[in-house]
């Protein structure tokens, strides 16, 4: 009994040694990137008191990252996954079941598409393949005949989702989903939501630009220091931004844009035209949701100013606007 008695005052004074220890412990910056995921690099940068449980507390969010990768991969197929691959090549046929992270992010954005005013559509495949196959090429723009062809498949009302099933059908075989818009803010909300749920609250992720960062610094610092990338090549950085608990995220004609003959295409399609936007050079959404972010990135990239401004008020979003060079 009494060496029981001996253990137990030993293993109380252990955890308070290490308690205590840990307490002591400064926090630390550290840093990794990634390139493996959603064809761009993905930096994170945190704080916490030792390599160990910087390693430990972000397994998770990797793993996340990586699980939204695999579900909204519109190009590879994946044994027994039904992502988007699998989606875009069976949903025609009969209602799939596709991997949840997937069925989520159809599902939120039946409900937020319509605010943007047809704006932001993932059922733009059809078009945004025609587009994506000429910058591929660095070739001529798609012809009016192919892109008024795919201009009939396009509509996301006849994307069906069952919620009670979970399943999606395509009411239209020749409709294609493109998530390129929003996958990476949707990602980087789970992403965020996995860091935060580990007890890791001060850090600064980046997929592809799209950034969501938690508290401030643990050094001294009151915010994230986050640069606009100028739309002027001249320049290196344009604005910067001061961020804590937000996101923020960029659509330009600087990013994945081509060019044929003299002109510049973008990388985003006006669903009206079916053409590229060309109203900004750039704009930035900052909002504390990052799936929000992103989706408002691409809308009032097309909107414009003028139409995006209180577009993205309705969204209580802040912008950053960057008009094109004459
Ligand atoms: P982002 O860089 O976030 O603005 O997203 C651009 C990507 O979204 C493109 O590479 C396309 O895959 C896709 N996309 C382009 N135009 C649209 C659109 N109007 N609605 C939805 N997705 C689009
Ligand atoms: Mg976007």
């Amino acid at each position: 009994m009494k060496q029981i008695r001996r253990l137990c005052a030993l293993a109380v004074c252990l955890c308070v040694c290490l308690s205590a220890f840990s307490c002591g412990q400064k926090y630390q910056k550290f840093e990794r990137s990634r390139y493996d995921v959603f064809d761009t690099v993905t930096f994170l940068t945190a704080y916490a008191k030792s390599e160990n449980e910087f390693l430990t507390k972000t397994q998770n969010a990797w793993q996340t990252l990586k699980k939204y990768h695999i579900a909204l991969d519109a190009y590879n197929a994946y044994d027994g996954v039904k992502n988007l691959h699998y989606v875009n090549a069976n949903a025609a046929a009969a209602p799939v079941k596709p991997e949840k992270e997937l069925f989520e992010l159809l599902k939120w954005l039946k409900s937020v598409q319509p605010q943007c005013g047809g704006r932001v559509n993932a059922a733009l495949g059809a078009a945004t393949e025609l587009w994506k196959a000429a910058s591929a090429a660095s070739g001529a723009p798609p012809s009016r005949e192919a892109l008024s062809e795919a201009s009939k498949h396009v509509d996301f009302d006849d994307v069906i989702l069952d919620y009670d099933n979970e399943t999606v059908y395509f009411r239209d075989p020749m409709l294609k989903l493109d998530v390129g818009a929003v996958g990476k803010g949707f990602a980087a909300r789970a992403v965020s939501a996995a860091l935060e749920s580990e007890g890791i609250d001060s850090y600064i992720l980046s997929i592809g630009g799209n950034i969501t960062c938690g508290s401030a610094p643990k050094d001294g610092r009151d915010a994230w220091k986050v640069a606009v990338k100028s739309a002027d090549p001249s320049k290196t950085d344009g604005e910067f931004l001061y961020l804590t608990n937000t996101s923020c995220a960029t659509s330009g004609d600087y990013y994945r844009a081509y060019e044929y003959n003299g002109q510049t295409y973008s990388h985003i399609i006006d669903p009206e035209t079916l053409s590229p936007a060309d109203a900004v050079a750039s704009v930035t959404a900052i909002h504390s949701d990052p799936a929000v972010a992103d989706l408002l990135s691409t809308a009032l990239f097309i909107a414009g100013e003028d139409e995006g401004r209180p577009l993205a008020e309705s969204f209580g979003a802040e912008t950053v606007w960057q008009e094109i060079s004459e």
